[in-house]
């Protein structure tokens, strides 16, 4: 079964809007087992959209609309579909009801524009929507079928997961692909590509290789009749490549970041952290603080804008005049420093150097984390030649996932396995 995808809103033709939905439907008709061949973009406008829509209707099983399904006289995804399938737009009484209500419980009357929204044409059936007053509209011919979803990607997303998804699931019975990522760091693309050659040759479950910011994903992807079958079809490519790679490169599968990682692997232990950055503006302190569990872990964290603030703050200055601000040792002492300054278990620091070289510091774009564990502080250096932001960025994925391999690497020289922080 293929499906188009049409984004409608001259907004997003003018690029003030990045068109999101297209992606966010995309990525969940493949887990549908249902196959995007197009994705249009289409203005408010009822010739262009009329055409867009029928184009579709012509080559597509499944053709899904977002946006155009407010009141106001430049929505007209409706009318473009009623006239696509040559069929009128009629109220229904039981939609009219629901959308009155709406109106007065937030106390005021429904405009008359708004009576659009209540209509449906016979070959369309409402698709309920919780979190606005547009209903969705599923429309179908003999099983070809025409899906119209709202633009606020809340409302979307809550429709897709709760009436959508299911719906196709029943005309779409009988495939199921599943996808498993594992997220590395440390080895190169080219690297991992050369590990793995025969598994790229693998065409079910088929293998991909990804180069993103917090490292190298490989995903794997498997097609068949029942998830519990894919999933089965994924186990073992995933335990080669484990065995291949090593358990230490892979830090995390699917929806983990770094921060999640780091996250776990502290509320596992009741531990907490400190951070002080001198290069990254906040960056990694923030990273944390998306993790709504980051207030029970976070204890604090200084934010330097300047190597001559590392003293305030309780580095040594001789240490800095002797290394540099941009250094393995001064890193170290600046985790050492956030976590005596907030009482915590760890610290983790970053510095680096985005605007002078010097003969310590390494070229620009070279950062240093420094860790401070139980058993002693340590460092490590990393080089992102890319734009100072990304840099920043780099940076911060860097620290949280060699703290991850320091930090649950246990005291040095007990022997046994390093343990593996993956998952
Ligand atoms: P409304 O009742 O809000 O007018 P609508 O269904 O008519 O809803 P649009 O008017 O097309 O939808 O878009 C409303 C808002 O939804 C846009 O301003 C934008 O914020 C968001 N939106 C619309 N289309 C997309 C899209 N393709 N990707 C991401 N966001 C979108
Ligand atoms: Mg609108």
């Amino acid at each position: 079964m293929n499906a188009e995808i049409i984004a409608i809103g001259t907004e997003i033709l003018f690029g003030e809007i990045v068109d999101t939905n297209s992606a966010y439907m995309a990525s969940e008709l493949a887990k549908l087992g249902i196959e995007v061949h197009w994705v249009s973009k289409v203005g408010d406008h009822p010739d262009r959209l009329y055409e867009t829509i029928d184009r579709a209707w012509r080559r597509a099983d499944v053709t899904i609309t977002s946006g155009g399904l407010g009141p106001t006289s430049d929505d007209l995804t409706r009318e473009s579909v009623a006239r696509v399938m040559g069929e009128e737009m009629e109220v229904q009484d039981d939609l009219l009801r629901h959308l009155e209500g709406i109106f007065a419980g937030r106390g005021g009357g429904m405009p008359a524009t708004n009576i659009k929204q209540a209509t449906l044409i016979p070959s369309a059936e409402a698709i309920s929507n919780p979190m606005g007053t547009a209903p969705g509209w599923w429309v179908d011919r003999g099983g070809h079928v025409i899906v119209c979803t709202p633009g606020p990607p809340r409302e979307l997303e809550r429709m897709w997961t709760y009436e959508i998804a299911p719906k196709l699931r029943q005309i779409n019975p009988d495939v199921a692909i599943v996808t498993r990522t594992l997220k590395t760091f440390g080895i190169s693309e080219g690297g991992l590509d050369e590990m793995l050659t025969p598994l790229f040759q693998s065409e079910n479950p088929e293998l991909g290789i990804y180069s993103k910011q917090d490292g190298i994903h490989l995903r794997a992807i498997a097609t068949a009749g029942t998830e519990s079958e894919a999933a089965r079809l994924i186990e073992p490519m995933e335990s080669e490549i484990r065995s291949i790679v090593g358990d230490d490169a892979v830090w995390g599968v699917d929806d983990e970041t770094p921060e999640s990682q780091v996250a776990a692997f502290l509320a596992e232990r009741g531990e907490t952290l400190a951070v002080m950055e001198n290069f990254t503006g906040g960056l990694l302190a923030s990273t944390l603080a998306e993790i709504p569990e980051s207030r029970g872990f976070l204890r604090g964290g200084i934010v330097l804008f300047g190597d001559e603030q590392l003293e305030d703050h309780g580095v040594d200055a001789a240490l800095v005049a002797e290394h540099d601000a941009a250094s393995g040792p001064v890193a170290e002492a600046m985790a050492r420093a956030a976590r005596r300054t907030f009482g915590a278990d760890y610290g983790i620091s970053v510095t680096g150097n985005v605007t002078r070289p010097t003969p310590t510091s390494g070229p620009l774009g070279t950062s240093h984390v420094g860790f401070a564990l139980r058993r002693g502080a340590t460092s490590t250096a990393g080089r992102y030649p890319t734009n100072l932001r990304r840099i920043r960025a780099r940076a911060v994925t860097h620290a949280l996932l060699e703290f991850l391999r320091h930090a649950s690497e246990g005291p040095p020289r007990q022997g046994g396995r390093r343990r593996m922080f993956g998952r």
